[in-house]
């Protein structure tokens, strides 16, 4: 299922909390499948706003990301079609809290989801073009798994004042990652979130993320969008949920920037 160098995968990551990793994670999923992408969404939250964001009912989340990681259930068994063509997800419940403890005495107890990832029959055709990891705020075996199975990690960024200081954090864990578990684990890029072009302060926030961080950062900004933030109570990404809003309009732009990025990251690689 994942043939080696043709899926990407992406951990939706950063350390702080309500800064858009989830609503990124659905959305830049949606957009990617609406320009023609094969996308995979696990869940990897275990409050599983991700799986009821996209509209997946608790009854149908059979087998879980919980089973994935605990019981080694494949990616296969676990991964559920979404109302959107092209995007699937592997569904994350409530049980996943438990995760830690059971896992204390596992073997490579942070590759279950790397191995599960791989494990789909390399040799066959590549199901998916891109995987997005939607991880927890917290840096706990869960997050540890997403970075070990990531071939780079997509931070949202929000547009406030302790945004930069949460960076911090992120970019140690990335290194501490690098250094232990994932040696060749990348930024893939940072995206600026929930800004608002009336605040002085977003702009500022903006401004400083990209002079430290230069062209890592998508050109495309989403902007704060109340369509954005209600979508999810319908069970719908913003892309189905209002096509035309500026959120979902900013995710478009995003999602073809991360595919042009991601051609000539190729080109440059081979
Ligand atoms: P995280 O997964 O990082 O905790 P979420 O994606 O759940 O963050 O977003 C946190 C809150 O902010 C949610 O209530 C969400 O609906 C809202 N939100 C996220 N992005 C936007 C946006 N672009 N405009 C308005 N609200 C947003
Ligand atoms: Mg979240």
């Amino acid at each position: 299922m994942f043939k080696a160098g043709k899926t990407r995968v992406l951990a939706v990551s950063n350390q702080k909390g309500g800064v858009g990793k989830t609503t990124t994670a659905i959305n830049l999923g949606t957009a990617l499948a609406a320009i023609g992408e094969k996308v995979l969404i696990v869940d990897m939250d275990p409050q599983g706003n991700a799986s009821t964001g996209l509209g997946v009912p608790r009854e149908t989340r059979r087998v879980t990301i919980y089973d994935v990681i605990v019981d080694g259930r494949s990616v296969d068994e676990s991964a559920v079609p979404t109302t959107v063509p092209g995007l699937d997800i592997v569904p994350a419940d409530a049980d996943m809290s438990g995760v830690e403890i059971e896992l204390s005495q596992a073997d490579r107890r942070s590759f279950r989801l790397r191995d599960a990832l791989q494990g789909q029959g390399a040799e066959g055709q590549a199901r998916y073009d891109y995987v997005l990891i939607d991880c927890p705020p917290s840096l706990n075996l869960l997050t540890l798994n997403a970075m070990a199975a990531a071939d780079a990690v997509l931070v949202p960024l929000q547009c406030e004042f302790f945004a930069l200081e949460g960076l911090t954090q992120l970019m140690k864990t990335i290194e501490m990652v690098r250094q232990s578990l994932n040696p060749t684990l990348e930024i893939q890029g940072l995206v600026l979130t929930m800004y608002d072009r009336r605040s002085t302060l977003s702009g500022q926030v903006a401004a400083d993320v990209r002079s430290h961080f230069g062209d890592k950062v998508y050109e495309a900004v989403i902007p704060r969008n109340v369509r954005v933030a209600e979508a999810p109570s319908f069970g719908k990404p913003a892309l189905i949920y209002d096509l035309k809003c500026a959120g979902s309009q900013a995710y478009l732009r995003l999602a073809r920037e991360v595919v042009a990025r991601e051609k000539s990251r190729r080109l440059q690689a081979a």
